[in-house]
């Protein structure tokens, strides 16, 4: 032990996601000796790589074997099924560590603001994502999938999983860990034509090139695109040509490919459409189609592009819509909230007191999506978490770590008595055991347990 008192360091990292194990780990690296004790409101670990991440993406959630060795780290436990700001408030959490982490992400996501968006048949892409990946929480989402035509709206890379999912055959899709109930009812469903629409071109898309190219593999699916949105705008060719790197340059290659490829006749159809906003969902109790219009691209007179609409309106016939124009931050009780941003307001990770204030909430620190906003892939959360245990350690070692009054034995205690059943490490590892196991039954990689009951029974 590397501590000049005579206890360990004391941390809790709230939340189990890429950005509480990237803090984890450094903590361990550069404190051994360190505690870490991690929170999540769920029985299992790792946040949006098992909740978010496409499930045809497995290659990205094998990250999970890193976060395993760190939970294999002398030190560290993992307290699931705890809701901290519900079953604990921060505060008591505190008096019980030398400092707190909050690496909870972004839980909801933003509206567009548009007429209709409250219609049956309107959802936020996130509950979509949340439902086929089988996060609890989304468990009796049902989307309508007996419709023809979805919209998605937006075209970053959630919007891309979207469509994707929605275009893929379901043999494919049974050989991922798709929620089992998700499988049932895509294989039942009948939508056909995907549009994704973007208010920008297709120089602004947010979605990388990977993920653009995946569209063109569907084995189902035609991708459409219109030569139209590809002619670019002065603008839009002076931002290509001085663009730091080649993601542009590639999507815009990929997409003249997908313009000139006749169709084939496929089943099901993914029609992109750039410089094209919803303007309204229209429908009498549900959605029946949606209205856009074609925009414009101005200079923003900040070193940006923006979209104005030009008049030019349509109407199209979906039955779904799908909004998927990213997520937001949900604040935790007890700690200040930036409501515009969807953060929590921090210096480099420390919290501070109020939106904008000087002083910081001593020990108490935010790594990932609620630090810094809803962007990166997941490796942007290392150094973002790297970043903020850095402070942590520099606070420690400075001595300006509010001392706790309770140990790891009273936090237990007070769980307890509140009739908590914590979920370690060990129990998630039986889960994911018994997760594999029920998929080989059924011949899949992995069924998961999608309901928190259901979870805790398997444990008895
Ligand atoms: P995102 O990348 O920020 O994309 C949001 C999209 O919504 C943009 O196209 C944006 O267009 C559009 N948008 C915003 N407001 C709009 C409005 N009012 N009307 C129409 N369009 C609007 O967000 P995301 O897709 O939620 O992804 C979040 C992060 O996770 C991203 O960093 C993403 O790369 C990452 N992610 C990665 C993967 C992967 O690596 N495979 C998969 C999923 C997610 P403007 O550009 O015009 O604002």
């Amino acid at each position: 032990m590397t501590d000049t008192q005579d206890r360990p360091l004391r941390v809790a990292v709230v939340g189990s996601g890429p950005s509480g194990f990237y803090a984890a780990e450094h903590l361990q690296k550069k404190h051994p000796g360190v505690e870490v004790d991690m929170f999540d409101r769920l029985p299992t670990p790792y946040g949006l790589v098992r909740g978010g991440v496409a499930p045809d993406h497995p290659k990205i959630k094998s990250v999970t074997r890193v976060y395993d060795r760190i939970a294999a780290q002398p030190g560290f436990r993992f307290l699931g099924n705890v809701n901290v700001g519900h079953d604990i408030s921060h505060a008591e959490l505190h008096a019980h560590y030398d400092a707190v982490v909050y690496t909870v992400g972004a839980q909801t996501d933003r509206a567009l603001g548009i007429p209709g968006e409250g219609l049956r048949g309107s959802h936020a892409a996130t509950e979509f994502v949340g439902w086929y990946n089988g996060h609890p929480d989304f468990r009796d989402f049902a989307p309508d999938l007996s419709v023809e035509a979805a919209a998605v709206i937006g075209v970053g890379n959630v919007a891309m999983d979207v469509a994707r999912i929605l275009a893929s055959r379901t043999a494919d899709l049974a050989a991922t860990d798709l929620a089992g109930h998700a499988l049932d009812a895509l294989d039942a469903g009948r939508v056909r034509t995907i549009y994704v629409f973007g208010r920008r071109g297709p120089v602004q898309a947010a979605f990388t090139n990977p993920e653009l190219r995946e569209f063109g593999e569907l084995p189902d699916a035609d991708v459409v695109v219109d030569p139209r949105d590809l002619e670019l705008d002065p603008l839009s060719a002076a931002e290509l040509a001085s663009a730091e790197d080649r993601t542009a340059e590639k999507n815009l290659a990929t997409l003249r490919e997908y313009a000139a490829r006749p169709l084939q006749g496929r089943p099901r159809r993914i029609v992109l459409r750039f410089l094209t906003s919803p303007v309204e969902i229209l429908g009498t109790g549900r959605v029946e189609g949606i209205r856009v219009v074609r925009n414009a691209l101005v200079d923003d007179g900040k070193g940006g592009i923006r979209a104005v609409a030009t008049g030019e309106t349509e109407v199209l016939p979906v039955g779904l819509v799908f909004r998927s124009v990213g997520y937001k931050g949900v604040a935790v009780p007890g700690l200040p909230f930036d409501e515009r941003a969807g953060t929590i307001p921090n210096a480099a990770g420390r919290v501070l007191a109020a939106p904008g204030a000087a002083e910081t909430l001593p020990g108490v620190y935010v790594a990932g999506w609620i630090k810094r906003g809803p962007s990166g892939v997941i490796g942007t959360n290392k150094p973002c978490a790297v970043e903020s245990a850095e402070q942590l350690l520099a606070d420690h070692a400075a001595g300006r770590l509010p001392a706790p009054t309770g140990d790891q034995a009273a936090l237990d205690r007070l769980l307890a008595g509140r009739g908590v059943r914590v979920v370690s490490f060990a129990d998630w590892q039986a889960l994911d055991r018994l997760e594999v196991e029920r998929g080989k039954a059924a011949g899949r990689p992995r069924l998961k347990f999608t309901r928190i009951d259901e979870m805790l029974e398997a444990l008895k």
